[in-house]
């Protein structure tokens, strides 16, 4: 399958160069590069039977072919066909050089969208087939490919005809039984069907079984990775003891029922020998941190570290302040480590995770650089897990002897979707929220709104609240919102500063000046923030009331319920204001869902209804590979069954022998980071 183009009959190298355009290099990118529709050109119609609007195809014979020239550079080609029921108008665009190729009395098979246009039935360039004598339209189902400029149906599907008609099989990679099990067809046959279908039925069946094959084999990697981190030991650890107590004892607020009954899922775990493997999924505000917190305790009062890594510098930061207050009067030593802090802050920290005097560490990437080595890591913690990638958690893990893993996200994620990004972890679910929160008014509005927002925010900020007004900025475009983010910001502070202070943070400033806006921010020097996305994830200021959306229309559901999560985070009543212009349908329906909820979950499938999967989970971002048939939410059915099937295969066959039956289709779907992961 690594074979090359040019084995194809009538391929060259020119058609390779093509090919290569499309991202197929081998036969075998080749004959995954699925259609992304197909044409029925099965059905075909009287002419007198044709009307407008509808897509089909017709049998006729030429009455007239005329060319016409309404001006310069244009010339249109119109063939007259009829079959005896009526007459049909076929219109070719800038094929004057075809006018001798159609002849008179000829048969033509035409298939495309009929028009009704003054008085009589056309067709816009179909797809036009000459008959000969006694000859049939090929008709059929027809595969049509996703193209770029330059290349032609033709190339891809004459290529694929040809890799067919020269073939006669392919390997299996379904174990016997399964294909068997399944009635599956073989895997040839299949593949011919996506190409070149013979019935919708069978075409159908064959979709079917390639997406299972392709689940399949995600999900026996994932099984491959969760026993090969299962199959060793990890930190048995001892019942809670003194130093838990005392942290439990100084919280200033009672655990809620969902956070106590997580804390106890997750002491549980710690206390197997068999490594902790877990998310945590809460809801923006719901209380992870403190959870967190226990879960590093327990490690430390065991006599190990436990790490906290988070996606952004101000997290980290924020993680390491709330923790510190947390853990005030504790015998614990806690540090921080950004790339932002200078070389010899840092190697501070590197002397002190080595030598086992750093109990906690919270931080960025930094902590899975080369540099950095624990003396004993025990618990390893990943925030907002969605940030980061299949291998960098396989990193952290690796800085300790199979440390306990806890990896937490406030993006709710359906069940099916831990199922096939995470594998089996097993999940903890705070879903109420602390006590006395207050739901966050929601207004989506229009920009004739801005006055009245404007009172608004200063009302809000001379009862000593705060307000965030956030701008999209998306890289495509990120020079224009840069500056529509920079001109609010001087309108704002205009009206503002001397009064309340007004600060801009944004993604391309210095890591540096961020930071010193946001604590400007967080200890209310600064009254209003504009912002870029960059507040996206955890910051935490109880006493901002007020989010203002800027171009609401530009955000995601779920980036906009996480932005809402950042006000309603203290006693007072906090508002969510979504500023959009557009009169488009699909956009109010989103803005609607915000307005009429706050629950995170329904967010969450709404969004995932609105958008498609692919978007909001884009399975690269947790470093597996796209999947080119399978729909996760679709095929969820078929997930489940493939999930059990790999399963079973996996326990009969053993696993050391199912890793090196799987091990190149693994590597081909996942590619070599995951041989790192999982064959080293
Ligand atoms: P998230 O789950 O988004 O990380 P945090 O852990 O930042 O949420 O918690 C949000 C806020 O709620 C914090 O200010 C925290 O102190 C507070 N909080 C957490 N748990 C409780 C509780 N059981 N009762 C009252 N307040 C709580
Ligand atoms: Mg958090």
């Amino acid at each position: 399958m690594e074979e090359s183009l040019l084995t194809i009959k009538g391929i060259g190298p020119s058609r390779v160069k093509q090919l290569n355009k499309l991202g197929v290099t081998n036969i075998s990118s080749l004959l995954t590069y699925f259609p992304r529709a197909y044409e029925d050109r099965s059905a075909t119609f009287l002419i007198g039977a044709l009307k407008d609007g509808m897509v089909g195809a017709t049998t006729g014979q030429v009455m007239r072919v005329q060319e016409k020239k309404p001006r310069r550079g244009l010339s249109i080609l119109e063939i007259y066909i009829t079959d005896g029921t009526g007459s049909l108008k076929v219109v070719l665009f800038n094929q004057g050089y075809k006018k001798n190729f159609y002849k008179l009395g000829q048969r033509l098979h035409v298939y495309g969208k009929v028009e009704f246009s003054y008085g009589a039935l056309q067709m816009n360039t179909p797809h036009i087939e000459v008959l000969y004598e006694g000859q049939e339209p090929q008709g059929g189902i027809v595969p049509v490919y996703p193209l770029v400029e330059g290349i032609s149906q033709y190339t891809i599907r004459n290529a694929i005809a040809n890799w067919f008609s020269s073939h006669q099989e392919m390997e299996d990679i379904l174990p016997a039984h399964v294909v068997q099990e399944h009635s599956f067809m073989p895997r040839y046959e299949a593949f011919k069907e996506m190409h070149l279908p013979t019935t919708v039925e069978r075409h159908s069946l064959a979709r079917k079984q390639l997406a299972y094959e392709e689940l399949f084999v995600m999900q026996a990697g994932l099984l491959l990775l969760r026993s090969k981190e299962q199959a060793e030991l990890g930190v048995k650890m001892g019942p809670n003891g003194k130093l838990y107590e005392q942290f439990l004892s100084q919280l200033p607020f009672k655990l809620t029922g969902d956070q106590q009954r997580a804390v106890l899922e997750i002491t549980t775990d710690m206390e197997n020998e068999r490594p902790m493997r877990r998310l945590l999924q809460g809801d923006v505000g719901a209380g992870k941190t403190v959870v967190a917190a226990l879960s590093l305790i327990k490690a430390v009062e065991n006599g190990y570290q436990g790490a906290l890594m988070a996606p952004t510098e101000i997290l980290a930061q924020q993680h390491f302040e709330s923790l510190q207050g947390l853990m005030k009067g504790l015998d614990i030593n806690m540090a921080l480590l950004t790339g932002s802090m200078k070389a010899s802050e840092r190697t501070i920290v590197y002397e002190g995770l080595a030598d086992g005097s750093i109990d906690i560490v919270l931080g960025t990437h930094a902590l899975i650089q080369d540099k950095v080595h624990f003396k004993k890591l025990a618990l390893a913690i990943i925030d907002e897990q969605h940030r980061f990638g299949v291998e960098q958690r396989a990193t952290l893990q690796k800085k300790g002897q199979n440390p306990h893993v806890l990896v937490m996200t406030a993006t709710p994620i359906p069940r099916t979707m831990t199922l096939s990004i995470y594998g089996d972890l097993e999940v903890s679910l705070i879903k109420e929220l602390p006590p006395g929160r207050k739901p966050v008014l929601t207004y989506a509005v229009d920009s004739s709104y801005k006055e009245r927002l404007h009172v608004f925010f200063q009302k809000e900020m001379q009862a000593g609240h705060q307000v965030y007004v956030v701008c999209p900025l998306v890289e495509e475009s990120e020079k224009l919102d840069l500056v529509a983010a920079e001109a609010l910001y001087a309108e704002l502070y205009d009206l503002y500063n001397k009064e309340f202070g007004v600060g801009l943070v944004h993604g391309r400033m210095p890591a540096a000046d961020k930071e010193e806006i946001m604590n400007e921010f967080h200890c209310g020097r600064i009254k209003l923030l504009v912002s870029t996305t960059v507040i996206e994830v955890g910051v935490n200021v109880p006493n901002a009331t007020i989010m203002c959306v800027e171009g609401a229309e530009r955000f995601g559901l779920s980036q906009l319920h996480q932005l809402r999560g950042r006000v309603g985070r203290g006693e007072a009543q906090s508002y969510c204001v979504l500023i959009s212009d557009s009169k488009n349908e699909e956009t109010k329906t989103r803005l609607n869902v915000m307005t009429s909820t706050q629950d995170g979950f329904v967010i969450a499938e709404q969004d995932l209804l609105l958008r498609g999967s692919g978007q909001l989970f884009g399975l690269a971002q947790h470093g597996l590979p796209d999947l080119k048939l399978a729909n996760i939410l679709k095929d969820i059915d078929l997930l489940v069954l493939a999930r059990q099937d790999a399963k079973e295969w996996l326990a009969q066959t053993g696993l050391a022998a199912g890793a090196k039956y799987m091990k190149p289709h693994l590597l081909g779907r996942f590619g070599p980071s995951f041989e790192r992961i999982i064959y080293s």
